[in-house]
């Protein structure tokens, strides 16, 4: 790929000071940019749907922080509700009226959610919740499905997608394999295996915990049905059903995937946006269940940082920014750069894949989407790498893996998309 022309001195001196310090010179695996043999960037500003490196080039940006930054980045609101917040003082270690204003923003948005509790990331929220859910039932097995991403928890680590995936990684080092061997990992988008799994540990499962739009793998969304059978067999066999909503919360309308489709889960995860891209998660779900959670229960989980009122605050400011008509806009726009990419790859004779949920999206360089994470693994992920190293050549910057989703913000507006799709329609061809 041709990165000619741009200058990266200062970014590099950067990525040579934190190879250094940090595993890869990171502080989390994807930023690293391997799966893309692309030396990585440095971002140091953004504003709206732009980021810019440290030598200040400017991007049109698809990473979104991951997720959080549905709003755009910096958004006046939230920049303006974190610095009113932030002088008041930081954690002051009792509970803060932002904390009760961002709960009740949540459970009035997703109506399965009686009573919450923040963590400070999406892993902890997960990692609380399935402790919640072997508490409750007095079980011990849990069932994930192959590509599902719930943060680096030692029993989620097991096929997952994400990092994991990017790196083909067949899990992690470091988990031990009696923790392993209390997660049952199935196919994503087959029920019969759901059914057969829980005929051969009738009584035994905890839970079954699922993104209901895998998002972590590439984009796919659920075949109708599947998350529905989810619901009933985990209800016929007295286990939980645990939405992990990290991503889709707030991300697919302010119900989240549980509102899209339907479906009422017992528990749910959530982070990313309802951070506003401040550090946060949060679990919840049925009242009886969280009331089994200290100091009213027996199953303990706490924070230092949690509900921290900086988090609190630029999540408050965010929902509050999220009207329903403007998640309206935010599809049209999804919409339109799908069909766009669709339409550059045609015409460059490309046989590619855009698969789409919301304003999350991706590129499959394979013929037709994949509906689980076995066909999703199997695209081209060299084809990948190229385009991402033409685009990036073009200043518009692509999540760095072929099975991160693309995350559109309500910034995003008609001159970046169409750029992105100019864009696109050379680097097809390249
Ligand atoms: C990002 C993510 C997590 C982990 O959240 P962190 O804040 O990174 O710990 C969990 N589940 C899903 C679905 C995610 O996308």
């Amino acid at each position: 790929m041709s990165l000619a022309g741009i200058s990266r001195v200062r970014t590099d001196r950067l990525v040579e000071r934190a190879e250094r310090l940090f595993p890869g010179g990171v502080n989390s695996p994807v930023r690293a940019f391997r799966s893309v043999g692309c030396p990585p960037i440095v971002l140091e500003r953004g504003a709206g749907p732009y980021v810019w490196d440290a030598d200040g080039h400017r991007y049109v940006d698809y990473i979104g922080a991951w997720g959080p930054a549905i709003l755009g980045h910096s958004d006046a609101s939230v920049v303006e509700a974190v610095t009113r917040a932030a002088a008041n003082g930081f954690a002051l270690g009792a509970t803060h009226p932002l904390e009760i204003e961002l709960g009740d923003a949540i459970r009035a948005a997703m109506p399965s959610i009686a009573r919450l509790r923040f963590t400070s990331s999406g892993t902890e929220a997960v990692m609380s919740a399935i402790r919640l859910a072997r508490g409750a039932t007095g079980r011990d097995l849990i069932v994930k499905f192959a590509g599902g991403y719930h943060g680096h928890i030692d029993g989620l680590l097991v096929e997952a997608g994400s990092g994991v995936a990017t790196l083909g990684l067949p899990g992690s080092a470091g988990v031990p394999e009696a923790t392993a061997a209390q997660t049952i990992v199935l196919p994503y988008n087959d029920p019969s295996s759901v059914t057969l799994a829980f005929a051969e540990f009738a009584g035994r499962i905890a839970a079954v915990i699922v993104e209901p739009v895998a998002a972590n793998v590439g984009v796919i969304a659920p075949l109708p049905d599947f998350l529905e059978h989810l619901r009933e067999t985990t209800r016929a066999d007295g286990a939980l059903l645990i939405f992990d909503e990290v991503i889709t919360g707030f991300r697919l309308g302010p119900g989240g995937a549980q509102a899209k489709f339907g479906i009422r889960p017992d528990l749910t995860t959530l982070g990313k946006i309802i951070g506003g891209g401040m550090p946060i998660g949060a679990y919840g779900g049925r009242a009886d269940l969280m009331e089994l959670v200290a100091p009213l229960g027996p199953v303990y989980q706490a924070g230092t940082l949690s509900g921290h009122p900086l988090s609190m605050a630029a999540g408050i400011a965010t929902l509050a920014a999220l009207m329903p008509e403007r998640y309206v806009g935010l599809e049209d726009a999804s919409d339109r750069l799908a069909s766009g990419l669709r339409d550059a790859a045609a015409s460059a004779g490309r046989m590619i894949a855009v698969t789409r949920a919301g304003s999350l999206l991706t590129v499959f360089f394979r013929p037709t989407p994949p509906v689980d994470a076995a066909e999703a693994l199997a695209s081209d992920r060299d084809a990948y790498a190229q385009f991402f190293g033409a685009m990036l050549a073009r200043d518009i910057l692509l999540p760095p893996s072929q099975f991160e989703a693309w995350f559109i913000s309500m910034s995003h507006g008609p001159d970046e998309l169409a750029a992105t799709v100019a864009a696109a329609r050379e680097a097809f061809r390249e």
